[in-house]
């Protein structure tokens, strides 16, 4: 019988990122290649995207998108709508529009972070799987595959594919599920409310590898010392679900870790 036990990871922000940004830095992408002198701002565009994703109303599943036609139809209108909003003409917006799907999921345009994978080996042999529980595009196992994240992942958890977004707490459950028979132990990740509240409300540990900027990097190190030492505790008896905050790389901050609950 195995005894090895389940890690749940975020993976944007937490494992790997979209080196130039997320959707407002892709349409711009997409703008300043199609229309260069265009009017739009990367600030209007992020506020105008600010509304209207699947992952925006987390309390809604949205098991009609469990396709990627369907799930990019949405997006592409969600896009379109808010370029309209900002003024363009409606032949202009659905045209860009049409661009994003094939401009953010492309594989080249996202990396891991410097620790990633060697945390992720180093933790694999001292007995954790790890399960990746994220809101994201329908092709990220594509694009784990690309940064040759696959062979560490024993499962992958996506809200496009499920219909659910965290923190709501099937997204949760079907982590769980996917780890089954292994007990999930912790949850890593760096958004506050869909990683560390969703497991918290869970039942899981969590550990908030914080970036304060989109540039910052998150202490995976960190993470995986705090699992490691918490692991090799006696008398470890059941306890309430914990909240560790781990600080990011490279701020000049003292002290890296807090238990904040
Ligand atoms: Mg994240």
């Amino acid at each position: 019988m195995s005894h090895r036990r389940v890690i749940v990871w975020d993976f944007d922000g937490t494992l790997g990122h979209r080196r130039h940004g997320t959707w407002a830095e892709c349409l711009m992408e997409i703008l300043d290649r199609q229309q260069p002198g265009h009017p739009f701002t990367r600030d209007r565009l992020f506020t105008a995207l600010a509304t209207g994703f699947p992952w925006h109303e987390h309390q809604r599943p949205h098991p009609h998108l469990a396709d990627p036609d369907r799930w990019w139809n949405h997006i592409t209108s969600v896009v379109t709508r808010a370029l309209v909003g900002l003024g363009a003409p409606l032949h202009l917006a659905e045209s860009i529009a049409s661009h994003v799907r094939a401009a953010y999921r492309e594989p080249t345009a996202w990396s891991l972070y410097p620790q990633t994978t060697a945390v992720l080996q180093m933790l694999t042999a001292s007995g954790w799987d790890h399960v990746i529980l994220s809101n994201h595009v329908p092709e990220l196992p594509a694009i784990l595959d690309a940064l040759r994240l696959m062979p560490y992942v024993y499962a992958v958890v996506n809200s496009a594919r499920t219909g659910f977004e965290k923190p709501h707490p099937q997204a949760f459950e079907l982590a769980r599920a996917a780890a089954a028979p292994a007990p999930c132990a912790y949850m890593v990740g760096d958004n506050p409310q869909a990683d560390v509240a969703g497991a918290q409300a869970a039942g899981l540990h969590a550990i908030w590898v914080r970036r304060d900027e989109p540039s910052h990097i998150p202490d995976l190190h960190e993470a995986a010392r705090l699992i490691l030492r918490r692991t090799q505790e006696p008398n470890s008896r059941p306890e309430l679900p914990r909240t560790w905050e781990v600080a990011p790389l490279d701020t000049g901050t003292a002290t890296r870790t807090a238990s904040i609950r």
